[in-house]
């Protein structure tokens, strides 16, 4: 096939090559769309426009292996076009194999997590939940996570969901327990903060704030009616 066929000037550069690759793709014809990417490849290997397009290419072609050869590779390169994996669990789901699917899936949280990048990680676990929602290592996985992050609530949601699956299993019940301990002293300390008019010296604590979960910036003082503006993150731990 010559990949020079789609225009006549020799020199056209890899985003001209790509935004061919787009109207060509638009149009259906993705067998010369795919020869755009691959013009662009020999150019710029890493090319992350043309990597993800020449997947998708082959995903219309029905050309899975080939598909998720250059999903890996573009996941390789570029860990953060999550759609990419999410089209490459796809592919592989397709093929029926969920497992693979499953430890691509791994690979990818490993990244995530190493980097900080929270939205991602909690796709990768959407995702992960997606392909076998009675998966009880996700949803244990998922616990953990949320516990490290001190988000409690969303932990125990998820060892509930383990437990489910597997109500004997002490490890869950174990992290279920601490995730509802940690919690409970997180509250107890939550309580605890306290600010002290700047008039008077009394102490406020949240009870005279029923309204609010954590004290306010501005609060008149009951005994004197000082008005007090706190600054901003002003917290003071008994
Ligand atoms: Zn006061």
């Amino acid at each position: 096939m010559n990949i020079f066929g789609h225009g006549k000037n020799k020199k056209k550069t890899t985003s001209e090559w790509n935004i061919e690759c787009y109207h060509l793709m638009r149009k259906g014809r993705y067998e010369q769309a795919l020869e755009c990417c691959e013009t662009v490849l020999e150019l710029e290997p890493k090319d992350v426009s043309a990597l993800d397009r020449k997947a998708k290419c082959l995903e219309k072609l029905n050309l899975l292996e080939e598909a998720i050869k250059v999903r890996d590779f573009e996941l390789e390169e570029h860990p953060n076009m999550f759609p990419a994996l999410s089209n490459e669990v796809n592919d592989l789901i397709k093929l029926g194999r969920a497992e693979e699917a499953i430890e691509r899936i791994y690979k990818n949280l490993h990244v995530y997590e190493a980097r900080g990048k929270s939205n991602y990680i909690e796709f990768c676990f959407s995702l992960l939940l997606q392909v076998n929602p009675k998966r009880t290592q996700a949803w244990y996985d998922r616990g953990n996570y949320y516990a490290k992050l001190k988000r409690f609530d969303k932990a125990i949601e998820s060892y509930d969901n383990a437990l489910k699956i597997d109500p004997t299993n002490e490890i869950y019940k174990k992290n279920r327990l601490r995730a509802l301990n940690q919690k409970e002293e997180a509250e107890k300390r939550k309580k605890m903060v306290v600010r002290y008019c700047q008039q008077c010296g009394k102490s406020f604590s949240p009870e005279d704030y029923p309204d609010c979960p954590n004290l306010p910036d501005f609060m008149v003082c009951p005994r004197c009616g000082w008005q007090n503006k706190f600054p901003i993150n002003y917290k003071k731990i008994l």
